[in-house]
């Protein structure tokens, strides 16, 4: 029997809109009406790498929300932070591969940088990093450490490039796409009090939980290149995608966390159904 396992990986940043709940509910459809002969499963991990803005109340809160909605999930819930071994582990590595750089510039410095050069490359993200700390030497990378500078590691993607050569992924959507994680520049992997970011917990976590298909909304297409090709420095098997629709208010605007209006407990409050809730988010049940 083949597995098919998908997962829902919300932020314990605020409660959960209509958009979260469409995408939750499309992992979930996926796995659970997976045909007899494959193994569907449906994993639940809170992203919640951030100390500064998650909030244990949010993600009481989430499970709630979702257990309200009509979902289930199948093993333990995962919190990544307590799994921040896992991640310094997978760091450890690709900086064994030389592909890892400590950046020390701050925001302002990086904007100083890109108003100095007159045009900076754009990716999907905004202006890319100029590469400012990518030439420094050893000593001057290991005095400022030593001087208690802060850092942020930063992956060096031509390096990184040259090491794994040409790389794909497949979208169920979308089809066969080129990685082309240089799109986003040199990406920060960790920071000196966070020994990982989005990028490298979602794409090892991914991994260790033995997620056969990524669901997640089109708005982190791009980052997908980026995940291919630290799965590939890693060493892990690629899971296919399937990059989903972003649910859209009235005005043609994504939800965000901010549109409280949209938030599956004010819902509940004016007294919608779990099965009115799951028709406004896209999945309305089947007669
Ligand atoms: N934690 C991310 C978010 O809440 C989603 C990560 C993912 O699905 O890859 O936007």
């Amino acid at each position: 029997m083949s597995d098919l396992v998908t997962r829902f990986a919300p932020s314990p940043t605020g409660h959960l809109h209509l958009g979260h709940a469409h995408s939750a509910l499309f992992g979930w459809t996926t796995a659970r009406s997976a045909a007899r002969s494959v193994a569907g499963r449906f994993l639940l991990r809170i992203e919640d790498i951030d100390p500064n803005r998650c909030r244990p109340e949010y993600e009481r809160d989430l499970i709630e929300d979702l257990a309200w909605l009509g979902l289930d999930w199948d093993g333990p819930i995962r919190r990544q932070s307590d799994h921040f071994d896992d991640f310094r582990a997978a760091l450890a590595r690709l900086g064994s591969l030389g592909v890892l750089y400590p950046c020390f510039c701050t925001r302002k410095d990086i904007a100083a940088e890109i108003a100095r050069a007159g045009a900076a490359p754009h990716g999907p993200d905004g202006p890319l990093y100029p590469g400012t700390c990518r030439h420094r030497s050893a000593d001057e990378r290991a005095e400022r450490i030593g001087r208690g500078d802060s850092w942020a590691l930063r992956l060096d993607v031509e390096a990184a490039r040259r090491l794994t050569g040409p790389l794909r992924w497949h979208d169920r959507a979308r089809g066969w796409q080129d990685a082309t994680p240089e799109l986003l520049g040199d990406v920060v992997l960790a920071r000196k009090d966070t020994p990982t970011s989005y990028h490298l917990s979602v794409t090892v976590d991914d991994h260790l939980q033995g997620v056969t298909l990524v669901t997640r909304g089109e708005d982190l297409f791009f980052a997908t290149h980026l995940h291919r090709l630290l799965q590939a420095l890693l060493g892990y098997d690629p899971p296919d995608h399937h990059h989903h629709g972003l649910l859209r208010n009235a005005a043609g605007e994504r939800l965000a966390k901010r549109d409280r209006a949209q938030s599956l407990r004010s819902l509940r409050d004016e007294g919608r159904s779990p099965a009115e809730v799951r028709a406004l988010a896209g999945f309305p049940d089947r007669t």
